[in-house]
This record gives C-alpha cells, structure tokens and sequence, in this order.
C-alpha cells in the first residue's frame, strides 16, 4: 500500500494537472487509452476531471472482453452445448452476451462452464475428467497470451490430449494502426502498460512516424497516468511525435523477450475480426500447425449459429472511441452491468461499465 501511495499524491497530482492545464491553455487536443486497465483507472481516479477542457481523454479498443466480437462468443456457447465438453474461460466472459444466449444462461440451463483463475487450473480439470474434452476459451491480448501458449506447450509436452483452447487472442498495433488509419482525431495514445511489458516500445514507432501521433507507455496509478498525458502534450506541442515510456519500472524497450519467444512458438499472427474495428489484417493469434491436435477450432466439430449485434447497442462505436457512452440509449437504463445489453458494459474493464461505476455523465 506504501509503495502505491507514492503515485497517489494529491499534491503531485494538482502541481502536474497545472502544468499540463498550462501547456494545453489554447490547443484542443485528443488522446485516446488503449488499454480497459486504463479506462478503469482513469475514470477511478478522477483523471478526466483534473486537466483543462482542451484536452479530450477517449477509450479504444483496449477491453480484450469487449473486442471479442459475437462469433467467438457463439462459438464457445456451441461448444459448451455438447456434452462431451467442460468449458473453462476466465470470470469475465460469462456474462458476455452472444448472439442469442450467453455462458453464463448455459451453464443456468446445465452446461458445464467452469471459471478458473488459471489455464493451469484448466488443465487440472482436464486431468480429473480424462473421459471429457476440456477446451479454455482464450480472450485476451500480448499480455495473457504467452500463458496461454505456455500452457499448450505444457500439454504437447506432456501428453495431455484431452485439453484444448479456442483462441480469441489478439495483438494490439495493428488495431492501432487501423485507428490511425480512420477518420477519428487522435493526437496521441496513452500505449498499454501491461501489453507494452511483453512488446516493448518499439512496435509502436511506426505510429508516431507514419501517422504523426505522438506515443506514451503510461503505468496504471493517477500519477503515471498524468505524468504520460504531460509528455504526450509536449511532444504535441513541440511538434516532435515519438515513443516515450512512462512507466519504466516496469516496461522496458526491448520488452520480455522469453514471453514473446514462447508467444510465437505457439501462436502465428493471422487476420481477425474485432468489434466495431471488423477485419484487420495480422491482428489475431492462431494456434500453429504443430499445436493443431489441441486446436478446439480445428479438432472438435460444431455448429456454430449466425451471429446477430445485441439491437441498438453500440459498443463498436464506442470502441472506437466514436461516442462516449451515455450517447447510447441504453446507458444506465435498459443496460446496467446487473443487466448488460453489449459486452462494454459486462467487462471490469469496459468502457460503459466504467462510465457507469462512476457516475460519468
Ligand atoms: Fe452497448 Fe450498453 Fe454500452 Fe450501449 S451502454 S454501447 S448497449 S454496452
């Protein structure tokens, strides 16, 4: 708690605020987080409330639950529907809405869905239950993925053959480059933390040299988060766009090479769909051809149904950093995170629960 508190200071706070009110007196400016830790973070600590109405703070596609777009979900709920098969999946995806259904009115109608804190814990049960099919809903981005991958590597090597993962991950540049890409003004990304620890700086260079958009890696504490908006407003203002790390107790340049080692051992980047971003080339993660026998997509057949958008949410507008999300007419009315409508709502780290938790209007 101590050592938290060290990047919690309220006077700190107010003399950085000044200084970033100061620099910014008379220059709009927009800087979108791509990271649901630091949508939850900012909107928590009051961030958006502390710097100078020209500078405008939107969400991205940050919220891997978020992203994850309704086909995936399907596909999950299809698997869970046989009776072969134990799903396991981290907490968050279960009240993810599907097309027609969720994981969480499965396992209510009898599905065995299980949560685990831990593809280990996936593997375990797969263990206990050799006369079933255990297959682990992947979400996530560069962050969880090497676990992920470790895990499959520690069921080749041991020979576990009835454990399988659906793979839903993603990798977080080309989505930014698709953004950059669009027709929304972004001045500057506040670069995620937790991603950039296994990624390093460098894969995001190409933004500030290609695009012009200035890049900050900022850590999760009000501080860091207000330190990174600073930086990201003199590199504006000097007119000097380039990748900055924020956060360098924890996110070096070269990031962590063994967890990217084992990333690609496993996985190979591939075409993806996101939510509201649609298809963006080499933006997913399948599982390689030598790991296909614990591939759930490529080994266990189902019928997945056709996916249809909850009506009228708006999440991949939202993602985009489009709209904020009152702008959507279920807010707060028919979509609460106790009856969520889109999956932005669902997520600990989407941006409508976000808005919602702390009564931003
Ligand atoms: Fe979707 Fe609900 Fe957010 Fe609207 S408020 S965009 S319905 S999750």
């Amino acid at each position: 708690m101590k050592y938290l508190d060290e990047f919690r200071q309220a006077p700190v706070a107010k003399h950085l605020a000044k200084k970033i009110a100061e620099s910014a007196a008379d220059r709009e400016m927009v800087f979108m987080e791509v990271c649901g830790t630091h949508t939850m973070a900012i909107a928590r600590h009051g961030v958006r409330q502390l710097l100078p109405g020209s500078i405008r703070l939107i969400s991205g596609p940050g919220c891997p639950v978020c992203v994850t777009p309704n086909r995936t979900v399907d596909h999950a709920i299809a698997l869970s529907r046989r009776s072969d098969v134990i799903l396991t999946t981290f907490g968050d995806m279960m009240k993810v809405p599907g097309s027609t259904s969720s994981l969480d009115r499965e396992h209510a109608r009898g599905g065995d869905i299980r949560v685990v804190a831990s593809t280990l814990e996936s593997i375990t049960i797969a263990r206990k239950h050799s006369e079933k099919r255990v297959v682990f809903l992947g979400v996530g981005f560069e962050t969880t993925a090497p676990t992920v991958a470790a895990s499959l590597d520690l069921v080749r090597r041991e020979g576990v053959d009835n454990h399988f993962v659906l793979s839903a991950h993603k990798v977080m540049p080309p989505a930014m480059e698709a953004l950059s890409c669009g027709d929304v003004r972004i001045d500057g990304y506040l670069c995620p933390g937790h991603v950039s620890a296994i990624i390093g700086s460098d894969p995001y260079l190409f933004l500030a040299d290609r695009f012009g958009i200035a890049c900050v890696i900022s850590g999760f504490e009000p501080l860091d988060i207000l330190y990174a908006i600073q930086m990201l407003v003199e590199q504006v203002i000097e007119r000097r766009p380039s990748v900055q790390i924020a956060y360098k107790r924890v996110v070096k340049r070269e990031g962590n090479p063994a967890a990217r080692k084992m990333l690609y051992h496993v996985f190979e980047e591939c075409d993806s769909e996101w939510r509201g971003l649609e298809q963006i080339p080499g933006s997913g993660l399948r599982i390689r051809k030598a790991f296909s026998p614990w591939d759930a997509e490529k080994q266990i057949d189902v019928q997945v149904e056709p996916s249809r958008e909850p009506k009228g949410c708006l999440c991949g507008e939202v993602l985009q950093g489009r709209i904020r999300p009152p702008e959507c007419r279920h807010f707060g009315k028919s979509c609460t995170p106790g009856h969520p409508v889109g999956p932005c709502m669902v997520s600990t780290e989407g941006t409508c629960a976000a808005y919602f938790k702390y009564n931003i209007r």
